[in-house]
This record gives structure tokens, sequence and C-alpha cells, in this order.
């Protein structure tokens, strides 16, 4: 696609069959307008951030190529959440689905509404992983480093990679 960036997203959910919210959205971004060509890790458990009495998380990373500018992205990500029935009631709590866009190309973004590179990606082994099995561990991470460098820097224990039919 002319003009258009690669560009990566974190996806999670653990409310409402959260395997079924993942898929589907994996669906529904690959179907936006302006964006083609997605390429989706596998699925992965994970243990909560934030309050420990809600279920496990399922998360993935997709790329894709996109042509929208990055805060209209934003826009179609929040639209897709709030599709899913996201509520918000406390912050880190459960949720039908959240969608963080992590990366978009090589650029940097600093406005009080998008943070990019997201500025948890690095601390996150729920992203690291997933990202790690579509880039390689040694894909440098625009505006980071290396990618095996920050794996090395998380605690890998509360995430497992899924296999067909579990979860
Ligand atoms: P969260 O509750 O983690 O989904 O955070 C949502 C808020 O983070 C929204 O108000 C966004 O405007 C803001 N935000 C800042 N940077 C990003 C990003 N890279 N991806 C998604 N949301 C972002």
């Amino acid at each position: 696609m002319d003009d258009s960036v690669i560009v990566h997203i974190g996806l999670g959910a653990n409310l409402d069959d959260p395997r079924r919210q993942i898929l589907d959205a994996l669906v529904e971004l690959e179907q936006l307008e302006g964006c083609a060509a997605l390429r989706a890790s596998s699925l992965y458990a994970s243990l909560p951030m934030g309050p420990p009495d809600q279920p496990d998380y399922i998360n993935a990373v997709a790329e894709m190529e996109c042509r929208l500018p990055p805060e209209i992205l934003l826009d179609a990500l929040q639209i897709l959440e709030n599709r899913h029935g996201r509520i918000r009631r406390q912050h880190w709590g459960p949720r039908t689905l959240d969608l963080d866009l992590l990366l978009f190309g090589e650029r940097r973004i600093d406005t009080p509404r998008l943070k990019i590179p997201h500025p948890g990606l690095t601390e996150r082994a729920f992203v690291l992983l997933p990202l790690a099995e579509l880039m390689g561990e040694e894909w440098r991470i625009p505006g980071v480093g290396r990618l095996g460098d920050c794996l090395e820097r998380v605690d890998l224990a509360g995430v497992r990679r899924l296999g067909g039919g579990e979860a």
C-alpha cells in the first residue's frame, strides 16, 4: 500500500470469552479502512496487572500496514474497544477488550492523548513475547532498542503461549 506505515497493536481481554474477543478484534482490525496485511502472534495467557481479583488475560500483538494518521487510527481502536462493550470501571480493572497502539513505524509521538512508543511496551512481558514471535529478538524496536534486550529485563513467569484450542 502506498504511503503506508507498519504499525503494531497490543490486544488484551479478560472478560466475556476473552479468546473470542481477541480473535474477533483481529478480524475487525484487518477490516479497518486504510489498513491491510495483518499478521498476528499466537494468543498468550497472562496474570492480570493491577487488582488480583480478576480473571487472567488473553493477549496478542498484531502488525499491519496502515495509511491512517496515528490519531485517526487511535480513534478507530477506541471505537472497536467500545463496540466490544469495554467498561472502564477501575484503572487496570477487567475489560472486554483493550487495544494499545504500541508502535507507529519509526514515529515518536508525545501528546496528552497519544504516546508512541507505548509507555508500557518495554515493561510488559505479555507485549514483548508476542512481539518477539512476530519480529524476532534481534529486531530493534524503533525508539527503544533491541527486542531481546528488553525481554531480558522483564519477568516472563506470568505469561504463557497458548496452543490451539486452549484458553
Ligand atoms: P488504557 O486504559 O490503558 O487503554 O488507556 C487509554 C488512554 O491512554 C486513552 O485515553 C488514550 O488516549 C491514552 N493513550 C496514550 N497513548 C496511547 C497509545 N499508544 N495507545 C493507546 N492509548 C493511548
